[in-house]
C-alpha cells in the first residue's frame, strides 16, 4: 500500500444500525436520576412532560440495552449515513508513528457535524406527538443549524437562542439557520425574563449556554404546543449518537482491527458518548478493554477541574438538578473559539463513567489545538471544526507516545465536524490573534461555591 492511498471503510446502507445502544443497561450502577430543584426528590416522567416529548422522556429513563431507530429517522439518516471511517495513513506518515490512527468522519452530514443524528430523531418524536414549535439554545451554532434542518424536514417552527459571543463571531451560522426557516436570537435577549435579568446586571454580557438554555426553557414553558430540545448532555441525546460508535464497530471488523484507544472532545458529551459507549459497553460485558480519552478546553475544564455534584443545567435555575461534573451554573468561560465546548456541565452518563474510572479526561489550550488541526488538514485534506481539533491534538499525542515507546496501537478518534463555518477562527489563528486566555480562578471558585445543596 502506498502512503498516498486513501484507506476508507464504508458500509452499505442496509448495514446501518437499526437500533441505538443504551449504556445504562451495562453500567454497574443505575444512572443518577434528575431531581426536582424544590423538593430534591427524583423527577417522575410526568413532571418532565411540559418540557420534553414523551418518547424522549421514556428513553431518558430507559434501561433497555437496545432501542429501535424509527423507520422515518433511518430514512433521513440514509442521506449521509453510514458515515465513513478513515485510516489516517498520511497523518501517520507525517508523524512517523507506528500507531494506526483511524477517524470516524461526522462532517458528512448536511449540517457538517454529528448533531443531526439527534436533531432528526427529536424532531420526529415531537411531530408524532403533535408539537408545533421547538425552542433550543446553541453555542457555536452547530446545534441550531442541525435543528433548523430537522425542523424544516418535519414542518416544525424552530426558535434558537444563540450565545451572543458566537452570534457575533459566526454570522454564517445564523444565515444557515434562517435559510431553513428558523428564528435565531442573540442571547441574552430582552425577550425573556431570564435574558432581561442578565442584561440588567451586565448589558455587555457575552452570554453562555447556561443563559441561552434558561431563555429557551422559559419560552417552551409558556405554550402547550411548544417543547424544548437539547442538543447534548441528556441520556437520550447520547443514545441517539451511538449510531456513530455502532457503525465504527462494524467498520473495525472490515479493517480487521480493534481500537486500543478512543479519543473524543467533550462539550456536553454527546459526540464522545456516541463513539465511546458501544465500545465501552462491550468492555463492561467482558469484552476487550479500551483506553478512553475525553478532551476538553483548558478554558472550560469541566471534567478535569469541576466537581461531581448535583447542579442546574442553566443559569436561571429553571432546569432539573442533574448529577454531573460542573464548574457551577454561573461560570462564564472566556470567549474562545470552540464555542461548542463552552458548557459549565457535562453529560451525567459521561460524568458517571469518568467517576467510575473508565475515562481519562485531559485538557488543552486552544492554540495547540489549532496547530494540530492544521497539521491534520494538510495531511488528510479535511479542515476540522475547532471543537474537533481537541480530539485531533489528543489523538496525535497518543500516536506520538507510540512513537516514543515503539508500541503500535490502534487509535480511533471522532472527527465530529468540519470547520467550514469556522473560518474566522482560522483567520484569527493565521493572523496570530488567537491567544490562550485564562479563565478567572476567583470566578470559578465563586461559581463552585454556589452549587445547590442536595441531601445525599
Ligand atoms: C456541538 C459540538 C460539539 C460539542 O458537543 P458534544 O455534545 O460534546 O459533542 C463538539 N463538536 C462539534 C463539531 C459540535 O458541533
Amino acid at each position: 500500500m502506498s502512503v498516498s492511498d486513501t484507506v476508507k471503510y464504508t458500509l452499505e446502507e442496509n448495514e446501518m444500525p437499526k437500533q441505538w445502544y443504551n449504556i445504562a443497561a451495562d453500567l454497574p450502577e443505575p444512572p443518577t436520576p434528575p431531581l426536582h430543584p424544590g423538593t430534591g426528590q427524583p423527577l417522575g416522567p410526568e413532571e418532565l412532560e411540559p418540557l420534553f416529548s414523551r418518547a424522549v422522556i421514556e428513553q431518558e429513563m430507559s434501561s433497555e440495552r437496545y432501542i429501535d431507530i424509527p423507520r422515518p429517522v433511518r430514512d433521513i439518516y440514509r442521506q449521509w449515513r453510514p458515515s465513513p471511517l478513515y485510516r489516517a495513513r498520511r497523518l501517520e506518515q507525517a508523524l512517523d508513528t507506528p500507531a494506526r490512527i483511524y477517524y470516524k468522519y461526522e462532517g458528512v452530514s448536511p449540517a457538517g457535524s454529528h448533531k443531526p443524528n439527534t436533531a432528526i430523531a427529536q424532531a420526529f418524536y415531537a411531530r408524532e406527538e403533535g408539537v408545533k414549535r421547538l425552542t433550543t439554545e446553541t453555542g457555536a451554532g452547530q446545534w441550531g443549524s442541525s435543528l433548523a434542518l430537522a425542523g424544516s424536514m418535519f414542518g416544525l417552527d424552530i426558535e434558537v437562542y444563540m450565545v451572543r459571543v458566537s452570534f457575533n463571531q459566526k454570522p454564517y451560522r445564523r444565515a444557515f439557520m434562517e435559510s431553513f426557516g428558523a428564528t435565531c436570537i442573540a442571547s441574552p435577549s430582552d425577550g425573556t425574563d431570564a435574558g432581561r435579568a442578565i442584561l440588567a446586571e451586565d448589558p455587555d454580557s457575552r452570554g453562555s449556554l447556561g443563559i441561552a438554555i434558561s431563555e429557551a426553557v422559559e419560552r417552551a414553558m409558556q405554550r402547550e404546543d411548544t417543547k424544548y430540545v437539547l442538543g447534548s448532555v441528556l441520556n437520550h441525546v447520547l443514545l441517539h449518537q451511538t449510531v456513530v460508535g455502532l457503525e465504527s464497530m462494524r467498520q473495525f471488523e472490515l479493517a480487521d482491527d480493534y481500537p486500543d484507544t478512543i479519543v473524543a472532545c467533550t462539550g456536553g458529551g454527546s459526540n464522545f458518548g456516541g463513539i465511546v459507549f458501544p465500545f465501552l459497553g462491550e468492555q463492561l460485558r467482558g469484552g476487550e478493554k479500551v483506553d478512553i480519552v475525553a478532551v476538553e478546553p483548558a478554558n472550560c475544564p469541566t471534567l478535569t477541574r469541576g466537581k461531581y455534584a448535583y447542579d442546574f443545567g442553566d443559569t436561571a435555575h429553571l432546569t432539573p438538578l442533574v448529577k454531573m461534573h460542573t464548574l457551577g451554573s454561573n461560570f462564564v468561560p472566556p470567549g474562545f473559539h470552540a464555542g461548542g465546548l463552552r458548557y459549565h456541565g457535562m453529560a451525567p452518563l459521561v460524568s458517571q463513567c469518568t467517576d467510575l474510572g473508565y475515562v481519562k479526561p485531559v485538557s488543552y489550550d486552544q492554540k495547540v489545538c489549532f496547530e494540530a488541526g492544521l497539521r491534520f488538514a494538510r495531511a488528510e485534506g479535511i479542515l476540522p471544526a475547532p471543537e474537533a481539533n481537541h480530539a485531533v491534538v489528543a489523538a496525535m499525542d497518543a500516536a506520538l507516545e507510540c512513537k516514543a515507546s515503539g508500541e503500535s496501537k490502534a487509535i480511533l478518534f471522532n472527527l465530529c465536524g468540519h470547520g467550514h463555518f469556522d473560518m474566522p477562527a482560522y483567520m484569527d489563528f493565521a493572523a496570530g490573534k488567537l491567544h490562550d486566555q485564562q479563565y478567572d480562578e476567583a470566578d470559578m471558585a465563586m461559581a463552585l461555591a454556589g452549587l445547590p445543596t442536595v441531601e445525599a
